[in-house]
């Protein structure tokens, strides 16, 4: 199942919402998720595989470019598509109805999903569905919260029932394809989002030097040392993850250890630098070593 649609409309916090445990890192910022993310429910009668999307939005090159492409063969690996929408956003504009267009292409079943209705006077959502449900041949029109929760356990029934029958892909303890350390460097990307402006995360990387599990224990809390650099663009860039004294840096390590240690069941001990790389998210090079090569 491929979740697409516009920035923020609320992917990333569906599929936590799904799987029961958070996978996607979320912020209130566009272009959160860079990279296709798997996440897998595994349940008696079925297996579900999401995949989440960075944003369908006009490409521009680069990075955005890549982000793009992700979508798009999402769309194309997938039996079924989810199209988000957030009930809160009133007009159909055009950048919604581009999206619409590039999931129309890809020729799947789609499931035109109305997110953030907790956001929503009941009495508006009627007229909203009337609005949407000409635009497409849905197969089916899900009203529902990602962050309350609300209406998500019949979501994931409906779309069990559409899934083609045959084994499993995943075994089942098998909860995404993601290496533990690149969820801790996207755990340390969220805080980066949560905690600096507008003008820091757009061109803003982890990238892990160090991830070192040897005195991590099975089923104890053992100690996994990490490192990992910021790849910023400018200096001035620089200057606004370190904060005043290195107050921010330190916060964002310090969040962004607590989300690790709960995802590993581990202590962590996190050593944070931030460097500066001038173009990183333009070049090939850049792009390839900060991890969004295809
Ligand atoms: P994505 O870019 O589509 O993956 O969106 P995210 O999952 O990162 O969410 C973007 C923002 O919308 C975050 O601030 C979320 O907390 C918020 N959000 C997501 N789902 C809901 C929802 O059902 N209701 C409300 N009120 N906010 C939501
Ligand atoms: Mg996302």
């Amino acid at each position: 199942m491929a979740i697409v649609g516009r920035p923020n409309v609320g992917k990333s916090t569906l599929l936590n919402r799904l799987l029961g445990q958070k996978l996607a890192i979320v912020s209130p910022k566009p272009q959160t998720t860079r990279g296709r993310i798997l996440g897998v429910v595994t349940r008696p009668d079925a297996q579900v595989a999401f995949l989440d999307t960075p944003g369908l939005h006009t490409a521009k090159g680069g990075l955005n470019q890549r982000m793009v492409e992700q979508a798009q063969k999402a769309l194309a690996d997938a039996d079924v598509a989810l199209f988000l929408i957030e009930a809160g956003s009133p007009a159909i504009d055009a950048a919604t109805r581009k999206a619409l267009e590039q999931v129309k292409g890809a020729g799947k079943p789609v499931f035109l999903v109305i997110n953030k209705i907790d956001l929503l006077p009941r009495a508006r959502l009627l007229p909203l569905i009337d609005r949407w449900k000409d635009l497409h041949g849905w197969a089916e029109i899900y009203p529902l919260s990602a962050l309350k929760g609300e209406n998500v356990a019949g979501l994931l029934d409906a779309l069990v029932a559409r899934l083609p029958e045959g084994p499993a892909l995943f075994p089942p303890e098998q909860w995404t394809d993601l290496r533990e350390r690149d969820l801790c460097a996207e755990l340390i990307r969220e805080q980066l989002l949560r905690q600096t402006g507008q003008e820091v995360p757009y061109s803003a990387a982890v990238l892990v030097d160090r991830f070192d599990e040897s005195r991590r224990e099975e089923g104890a809390r053992g100690l996994v040392r990490m490192s990992a650099t910021v790849l910023v663009e400018r200096e001035s860039q620089k200057a606004i993850v370190i904060g005043k004294g290195g107050m921010r840096l330190k916060e964002i390590g310090t969040r962004a250890r607590k989300e690790m240690e709960r995802l590993l069941q581990a202590k962590v001990y996190l050593e944070l630098f931030v460097r500066v790389e001038p173009g990183w998210t333009r070049s090939a090079k850049g792009l390839r070593r900060a991890g969004y090569e295809g």
